[in-house]
């Protein structure tokens, strides 16, 4: 049973983007934006076997490659890449911003047999929180789309770079922005991370915002507000902030062109 001050936390409430949506470009927007309802009924529809499925081994593999055994997840979410992480061997700390995710992490790992060791903390300020050094930073499913100044971007990496040993690795993937803005949205390219029962489309984009539109078989719709990084930015800011060697995949393959994938997959190595 949850407690009152749990059940304060989980309580229902609309997302609020007020009059003019696309002037929401806010770094702290993440914590109301994954509003009760919208994570519920992700986390009901996106099947995790089938996640599992479509992504297969690529993280588990490069994790081992490494001889990675400790791994921060700092967009835990609602667990699934813990989980999977713990499952295969690993030891993980689930960190993230948002309580309600934290929580909703918590009862997902216990559901299947796990106690996630979880801790509240936003990227900016990581290493106030978390302790330890770690041989992996994971930061996926999209998730670093949700800093929206260059400042705040620097700031994360620089975070994540120090909670990681000497030659540890940073794993992050971000939508295909670049195609999006360049030549437009592909409707082929929407069910990868969502399965085909929610369509996520963007509604408006420009070079400092993707305001994506989530719509649930029930005619339920929720947005998100998210900075479209362009790829090569991503890249030269990790090395800017002193990884040595970025290696990027598209849609989990090595060789790829630019327009095609769906997503990137940036793994990140600190020497
Ligand atoms: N990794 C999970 C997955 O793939 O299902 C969750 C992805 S969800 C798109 C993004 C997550 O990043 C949310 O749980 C959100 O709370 C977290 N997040 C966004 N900005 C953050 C910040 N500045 N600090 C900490 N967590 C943040």
């Amino acid at each position: 049973m949850p407690s009152d001050t749990e059940n304060s936390l989980l309580d229902y409430h609309p997302q609020q983007y007020g009059d003019d949506p696309t002037s929401i470009r806010d770094t702290n927007k993440y914590t109301d934006e994954y509003v009760r309802g919208f994570v519920e009924k992700w986390d009901e529809l996106i099947d995790w076997d089938q996640r599992m499925e479509s992504e297969g081994n690529f993280f588990i593999e490069e994790l081992r490659k490494r001889g990675v055994r400790k791994v921060l997840d700092v967009a835990t979410g609602t667990g699934f890449h813990s989980v999977r992480l713990i499952e295969a061997g690993f030891e993980v700390v689930s960190a993230d911003g948002s309580p309600y995710m934290l929580a909703k992490a918590f009862e997902n790992g216990r559901r299947r047999g796990h106690v996630l060791r979880t801790i509240q903390a936003d990227w900016r300020w990581l290493n106030r929180d978390v302790t330890g050094r770690f041989d992996a930073v994971i930061c996926l499913g999209n998730s670093f789309t949700h800093l929206f100044s260059d400042r705040d971007r620097r700031k994360a990496l620089a975070e994540f770079y120090s909670a990681l040993k000497h030659d540890g690795v940073l794993v992050i993937d971000q939508r295909n922005y670049d195609s999006i803005l360049d030549h437009g949205f592909d409707s082929k390219h929407q069910y990868y991370y969502c399965g085909d029962q929610v369509s996520a489309r963007p509604e408006h984009m420009d070079e400092g915002l993707a305001r994506f539109c989530y719509q649930f078989p029930d005619g339920s719709t929720y947005h998100l507000n998210m900075f479209p990084l362009r790829k090569q930015y991503t890249i030269d800011l990790m090395r800017q902030v002193g990884f040595q060697r970025v290696d990027t995949y598209g849609d989990f393959q090595e060789t790829y062109h630019e327009a095609d994938p769906d997503f990137f997959v940036h793994v990140a190595e600190k020497c």
